[in-house]
């Protein structure tokens, strides 16, 4: 596939004996697919290329490779850059390694995208959601919704560090529902204080939540 884009010999066997050789081709067909003109298929391929280089050169196996790895490449090694392998149009580097970020994970070669680090707040509502729908039949729309409600009031309250509900005081829960009320309609208040009352119901039944 990458002889859409390339012709010569020399070319060709250089970016298929590279890190990233082995999907190249792949790369291409995805560009020739979305209908890239030659010229900027091949100034795609070029960084794909560059940035195959410089794997080989700080011997990175494309298993390793991932957001890091391309912020690596593309603000620590560009700006410094001398490397003699063409290096493609500067505006079509990121969509360019996005696209063989793409392409490895697709082929199970690099790791899927680390999901972000749940705080203390979200793995108490993880196990208040997972409660309510197991032991009280909430289905998983109401659930959502009475989470969302919850995690206001304790994200005001810890942000992203520990929760401890003990010390609670009642006027921070009582300030929090007046804000809801002032703040919201009617209803909204309401579903806030039905929300904010089942999770301390369950809390108080089963410690930890
Ligand atoms: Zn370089």
């Amino acid at each position: 596939m990458l002889e859409q884009f390339f012709t010569y010999g020399y070319v060709l066997a250089r970016l298929r004996g590279g890190a990233l050789g082995g999907i190249l081709d792949d790369v291409a067909a995805h560009l020739e697919k979305r209908g890239h003109t030659p010229r900027v298929g091949q100034s795609y391929l070029c960084a794909a290329g560059h940035f195959s280089h410089w794997l080989d050169l700080r011997r990175i196996s494309p298993n390793a490779v991932g957001e890091v790895t391309i912020a690596s490449f593309l603000e620590g090694h560009l700006p410094r850059c001398k490397c003699r392998v063409p290096h493609g149009l500067r505006c079509h580097m990121r969509a360019a390694l996005d696209h063989v970020l793409a392409v490895l994970r697709a082929r199970g070669l690099a790791r899927p995208p680390q999901r972000p680090e749940q705080t203390p707040v979200d793995r108490m509502l993880e196990s208040f959601k997972t409660y309510r729908q197991n032991a009280c039949g909430v289905t998983d729309a109401t659930s959502q919704g009475n989470v969302l409600h919850v995690r206001r009031f304790l994200v005001s309250l810890y942000g992203t560090g520990e929760v401890d509900l003990r010390r609670l005081e009642p006027k921070e829960l009582i300030g929090f529902i007046s804000e809801q009320t002032r703040k919201c309609s009617p209803e909204t208040a309401g579903l806030v204080r039905t929300a904010l009352r089942s999770f301390f119901s369950i809390h108080a039944s089963r410690r930890p939540v």
